[in-house]
């Protein structure tokens, strides 16, 4: 097994035989991706693809939430911590250019690279995943949400047309991903099972052990067919033009960039962050009452 190696905003071990777990580790904040995180996890995901002895992964979140998307104090670059990955270039360009190139590298870049690994990767889901946090959701196989989880993609609220990684639609569903993304609003554990987004919801407090359950039975077949599986099923969705989807929607979510740069002189209106909190707010004063 040897010895883990150090990660700063995520934890790597192996909870049981043939299953590592890659767990995100900011809960103070959320579990809010910093640029770090996304490289972690990557290498963490390569550390089990290289590992024979593994044939299931998951992962999990420390704290109340799952993640609440891009860390927005984050000033890392790319290059900073690591090599770039995806081999775009043009990273410290200034303008558009090298903001397109940003988001080509940590976020589609490593979401389309995840989704291709080829080993099962199985998502335990606590509290809030909002909009990138779905990035760290949806690129992987199985979900597991507990009763609490919930899943939203506000940033319309921004001006954008949604998260980076655009399967919205393959998700739960065209007419759903419409509501989601119109009105910002969450999608409950019990609705994303309904929906066919979620695979199983449990009690939070059983969450652990129901992930690594599963993941052990899985872990328990045998490497080859695990791969052939998963990669007949992306496979399918890929007939269906799935990665032409997402680049399709990666160029308007530029474009989204690119304009609001131009009017607002940053890549998000800033208004949607009022009309974000005050909707927050607001469902949290509902809740209280009932
Ligand atoms: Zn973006």
């Amino acid at each position: 097994m040897g010895e883990a190696p150090l990660f700063e905003d995520i934890r790597y071990d192996r909870p049981a035989e043939r299953v590592a777990r890659i767990t995100l580790a900011r809960p103070e904040k959320h579990n809010g991706q910093s640029t770090r995180m996304l490289y972690e996890i990557n290498d963490a995901l390569n550390l089990a693809m290289d590992d024979d002895g593994v044939h299931a992964v998951i992962v999990a979140a420390d704290g109340k939430n799952f993640s609440s998307g891009h860390d927005l104090t984050d000033t890392a670059k790319i290059g900073d911590l690591r090599p770039p990955v995806m081999g775009f270039g043009g990273y410290r360009q200034p303008g558009p250019e090298g903001y397109m190139a940003r988001e080509q590298e940590i976020y589609l870049g490593f979401c389309w690279r995840w989704r291709n690994l080829p080993k099962p990767i199985i998502v335990a889901v606590q509290g809030k995943a909002i909009a990138g946090g779905l990035m760290l959701i949806w690129p992987f196989d199985l979900i597991i949400a507990s009763e609490d989880a919930e899943f939203s993609d506000p940033v319309v609220a921004f001006g954008m047309n949604g998260h980076e990684f655009f399967v919205h639609a393959y998700e739960v569903g065209h007419r759903k991903a419409k509501q989601m993304l119109f009105t910002g609003e969450p999608i409950g554990a019990a609705e994303a099972k309904q929906l066919g987004m979620v695979n199983e919801v449990v009690p939070r407090e059983e969450l652990e052990s129901f992930t690594l359950a599963m993941a052990e039975k899985i872990a328990s077949r045998p490497m080859i067919g695990l791969k052939m599986a998963k990669m007949s099923v992306n496979q399918s969705m890929d007939a269906q033009g799935l990665w032409n989807a997402i680049q399709s929607a990666f160029n308007l979510h530029h474009f989204g960039h690119a304009n609001n740069l131009v009017m607002h002189g940053q890549l998000v209106d800033p208004a949607g962050l009022e009309t974000i909190k005050r909707e927050a707010r607001a469902s949290r004063e509902r809740a209280a009452k009932e």
